[in-house]
């Protein structure tokens, strides 16, 4: 560099730009963040295994639940059972039974809560479902139409602890973000005592949607959904499909990764971790992931932000 070249601003930058903590992440009144952990049930004799891999790994991390999805039009009924069953059985853990109403009548529904109650499972989180890939959702003719009502009528069968989905970016059936917002605090009010979101990766989405919700009354817990992407290609078309966007700035992260999993792996961490960060710059101290069965990402994130396996 000659000393005719223009400086470079970085030092007019440190002076007058933002600052942002270093690492370790700064803890919320010396407490680590609140966690859950989302698993699917299992296929096959591999995949079981794969999921009981991941539920070991991140046990000692003391999530408050893990939940089990249920399949696309209650698919996996007998497999979300058996999952949330061996968790209660094996392990010191509390599951939460995903449970949709989509494709099935209130007595179906009811029998199959009522069945999770005797089991001892006490936590369920309640939805609609979806209709079958490129058909539109018509509820049963005898059945809960709406998450709002299975919230309702889960509550008269049994006291459980209800949450529900809350969706940052609305909801893409929904007539207008206003009356998505309004239809989330029904299901609160019938109910449910915390929102877990669809993910998101624009953290200022998430925020402006606290925002949105306080203003609207609503003072439940909007616990965000994590989902650390590690294989691009795949959460692009996921996100698609779900009304998640994605934004240039996460495309641009993962270009040229495609053939080379292991440096994927590592940016797909390095997002993540940016993404929790900054939501707990913001005050945020509770997270949901979706593991997707698969535990070191996730481990990774949570050790980032604080979590450390509890003393055996
Ligand atoms: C955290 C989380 C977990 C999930 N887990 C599963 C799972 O395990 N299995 C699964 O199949 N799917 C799951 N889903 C996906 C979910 O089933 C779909 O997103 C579904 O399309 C909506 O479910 P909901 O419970 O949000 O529905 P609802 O809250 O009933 O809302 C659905 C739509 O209907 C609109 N609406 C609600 N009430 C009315 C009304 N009275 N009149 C007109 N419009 C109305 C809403 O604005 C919204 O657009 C999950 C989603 C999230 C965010």
């Amino acid at each position: 560099m000659t000393h005719a070249s223009p400086a470079r601003p970085t030092l007019a930058r440190w002076l007058t730009g933002p600052r942002v903590a270093g690492l370790p992440a700064k803890l919320h009144d010396g407490e680590p963040p609140l966690l859950s952990f989302e698993f699917f049930p299992p296929r096959t004799e591999a995949l079981e295994a794969q999921l009981w891999t991941c539920i070991r790994r991140l046990a000692p991390l003391a999530p408050r639940f893990v939940s089990v999805t249920y399949g696309a039009g209650g698919t996996t009924q007998a497999r979300t059972h058996a999952t949330v069953t061996r968790i209660l059985a094996e392990t010191a853990l509390t599951p939460a039974a995903h449970l949709t109403c989509v494709g099935a009548s209130r007595a179906e529904v009811d029998a199959v809560a009522r069945g999770y109650w005797e089991a001892g499972v006490r936590h369920i989180v309640a939805l609609r479902g979806d209709a079958p890939p490129g058909q539109d959702y018509a509820p049963h003719p005898q059945g809960y139409r709406f998450a709002a009502e299975l919230v309702a009528g889960l509550h008269a069968i049994a006291p459980f602890e209800i949450s529900v989905a809350a969706y940052p970016e609305t909801h893409p059936a929904a007539i207008s973000a206003a009356a998505d917002l309004d239809n989330l605090k029904r299901k609160l009010d019938a109910g449910a005592s915390r929102a877990i979101t669809q993910y998101f990766f624009d953290t200022d989405t998430y925020l402006r949607f606290l925002d949105r919700a306080l203003a609207a009354g609503i003072e439940a817990p909007i616990v965000p959904g994590i989902m650390p992407v590690s294989n691009f290609a795949q959460a692009a078309r996921f996100s698609a499909a779900c009304g998640t966007s994605i934004p240039a700035w996460l495309a641009r992260l993962f270009e040229g990764t495609e053939d080379d999993p292991e440096i994927r792996r590592m940016v797909a961490a390095v997002a993540a971790a940016e993404q929790v960060r900054l939501l707990q710059a913001n005050g945020v101290d509770e997270f949901h992931f979706y593991t997707l069965n698969r535990a070191d990402l996730t481990y990774a994130i949570a050790h980032i932000l604080g979590v450390r396996p509890a003393a055996a």
